[in-house]
């Protein structure tokens, strides 16, 4: 029988306690926005010298999965306490997780393939607190930025009715791109949403799509929306989670009766992102300011420059070893010790009075004794399958811009192979290859292969790649180079009642791992890489402190919004 859904507890000024320590043992009866100033002021004199990190430093902490997220979590932590010994635990040879970028040596001239994510968003709070970092790994050289104004930073394409059809750009563009059959009665279901009734009180959660749905119509929801959801998430948001994904959306909703209201009304945001972006904003003023035109970004090397470099920094730091080749197999909670031990990792020293976990959610779950957390395994991964390809000649896809993605609503005759988007590389970032040519990434699979009975192989996808090219594009020459990727359970889904179960999670993880057993990267807040890296964050600041946490306290306890442009 599934445990009731816990709702979350009355906010107490410490749910933001990895934001700020300065909430901690103040009463709840203080007003929040008092003490935003006094936060700020502390905050500004330098995260690293904050009173706070230095009440309890733990003396050891494991840090698992040398992905993106651990490897931020052991470069922050080693910041934030310097006197912490940090062990990374890794089981591959390789660091970097998802992320990989290839140099393939061509007689032309080497080309970059990546097999995992490819660009970064800068103008989130999350974007600036990865700049931020990019900023202490000194690698504001080797970035490579799409300006705003570019073809790839303005044009992208839905595949739809045979077509590609080209989303608006501009407030000009809105009105020639409503005639799309994608945009088919755009106008009176965005003029009516702010009519339409809001959901019942009790309904904490839906599907995307039913949310969508219900607010804005069932064509802009299966034609739009969908193809959106199959670009980020490789998922069908018929399961995906509106609270969570549409987090904001589904709270105006719920608070102004509609999403229009919502956002005509006073903008609001979290207050914890409010403090965040004040403090890392000014930090990291000389890069955004230097960006301030940037839409997406990447690296000279490809994305794996920024986990190469942290590698590099971590291991130059004496307190910080890191273990590649070691598979961890179950973590134990001593109750007597406090500490959590970390099996499989062959070590007179495998108890940490801290362990942060990157892994996806089930694989840690399984790691732990039966019966801790069932709500950890209830988040499943999807499996893409990303080819990459490179043609001779430039401009072979007759378009400019990011690429194309694929509703659900596209029939299966004109999608077999289940192609969830194309990305059209070399307009993004030409300069990454030392050749001219084209270069397309094709993502396949994903929620489609949910249930199949086999999964293709790699000789597989790029037979379909190139069909799918070929049926959309009308691309028929041959490529110079393909490499196919298949990657397993590489994306979390973010189900119907995700923020309700990770409630369930913090609970059973401070009940029966103390508060020692820590959860960080795709499976919670965000499966970007900005999200992990600012999962990565929270989690090392907590730590650094030495108080029991699990890092799943901003769904345990209530949210504070305030005005977004309060001083
Ligand atoms: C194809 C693809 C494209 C993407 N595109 C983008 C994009 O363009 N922009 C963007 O922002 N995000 C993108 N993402 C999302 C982003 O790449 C991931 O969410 C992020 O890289 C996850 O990093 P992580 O460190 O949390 O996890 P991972 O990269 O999965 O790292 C976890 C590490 O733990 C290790 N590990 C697992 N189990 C064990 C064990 N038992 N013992 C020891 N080690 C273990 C693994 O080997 C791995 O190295 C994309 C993801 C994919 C898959």
């Amino acid at each position: 029988m599934k445990p009731p859904i816990l709702r979350r507890k009355p906010f107490r000024l410490h749910h933001v306690q990895n934001v700020t320590r300065s909430f901690w043992g103040r009463k709840g009866d203080e007003p929040v926005e008092s003490l935003i100033p006094q936060i700020s002021e502390e905050w500004h004199r330098g995260v690293e010298q904050h009173p706070d990190l230095h009440r309890d430093p733990p003396k050891s902490v494991a840090i698992l999965g040398a992905g993106v997220t651990g490897l931020t979590a052991a470069y922050q932590l080693s910041h934030f306490s310097p006197e912490t010994s940090i062990t990374l635990l890794e089981a591959s040879p390789r660091t970097g997780g998802w992320i990989r970028s290839l140099k393939i040596p061509t007689s032309k001239g080497s080309i970059t393939f990546e097999t995992g994510p490819r660009t970064l968003r800068p103008w989130t709070v999350n974007g600036i607190i990865t700049l931020n970092l990019v900023s202490h790994l000194s690698l504001q050289s080797q970035i490579l930025s799409v300006p705003k104004s570019s073809p790839a930073a303005k044009n992208r394409y839905i595949y739809f009715d045979k077509r590609l059809n080209e989303l608006p750009s501009s407030i000009q563009g809105v009105l020639k791109a409503l005639q799309l059959p994608v945009l088919k009665g755009a106008i009176p279901s965005v003029l009516t949403e702010i009519f339409r009734r809001k959901r019942a009180k009790d309904v904490e959660d839906e599907s995307v799509e039913s949310f969508l749905t219900r607010r804005l119509g069932a064509n802009l929801t299966n034609n739009l929306a969908s193809a959106v959801f199959h670009g980020v998430y490789a998922g069908d948001i018929a399961n995906l989670s509106a609270d969570a994904l549409l987090h904001t959306l589904y709270r105006n909703e719920r608070v102004y009766g509609s999403i229009t209201r919502g956002i005509l009304g006073v903008q609001e945001m979290l207050l914890e992102e409010k403090l965040l972006e004040g403090v890392y904003g000014s930090r990291t003023a000389p890069l955004l300011n230097r960006l301030k035109t940037t839409s997406i970004y990447s690296f000279k090397g490809g994305m794996e420059t920024l986990t190469k470099r942290m590698e590099e920094a971590v291991r130059e730091e004496c307190d910080v070893t890191v273990k590649t080749g070691v598979k961890v197999d179950g973590l134990r909670y001593n109750h007597e010790t406090s500490e959590v031990e970390v099996l499989g990792y062959d070590s007179p020293h495998n108890s940490f009075d801290f362990v942060i976990s990157t892994f996806p959610a089930w694989s840690t779950a399984s790691l732990l004794p039966p019966e801790t957390s069932n709500a950890l395994f209830e988040t499943r991964g999807v499996t893409v399958m990303v080819v990459n390809l490179f043609y001779d000649k430039p401009n072979m896809t007759g378009y400019s811009g990011f690429g194309y993605l694929i509703p659900k609503s596209v029939p299966l005759e004109q999608n077999p192979h289940r192609a969830l988007g194309v990305i059209f590389d070399s307009d993004a970032m030409p300069e990454q290859d030392e050749r001219q040519g084209t270069k397309v990434t094709v993502m396949l699979g994903g929620h489609w292969w949910d249930n199949a009975i086999s999964i293709p192989s790699e000789d597989d996808g790029v037979r379909m790649a190139k069909e799918v090219l070929r049926q959309h594009l009308g691309i028929t020459e041959e490529p110079v180079e393909t490499m196919a990727s298949l990657q397993a359970d590489c994306i979390p889904q973010y189900g119907v009642g995700h923020a309700g179960r990770l409630r369930q999670a913090h609970e059973d993880l401070m009940d029966k791992m103390g508060g020692k057993l820590v959860l960080a990267g795709s499976s919670y807040g965000g499966v970007g890489l900005n999200d992990c890296v600012r999962s990565a964050r929270d989690a090392a600041f907590g730590v650094a402190a030495g108080r029991p946490m699990t890092n799943l306290e901003r769904w345990a306890f209530e949210e504070v919004w305030i005005p977004k442009d309060m001083p």
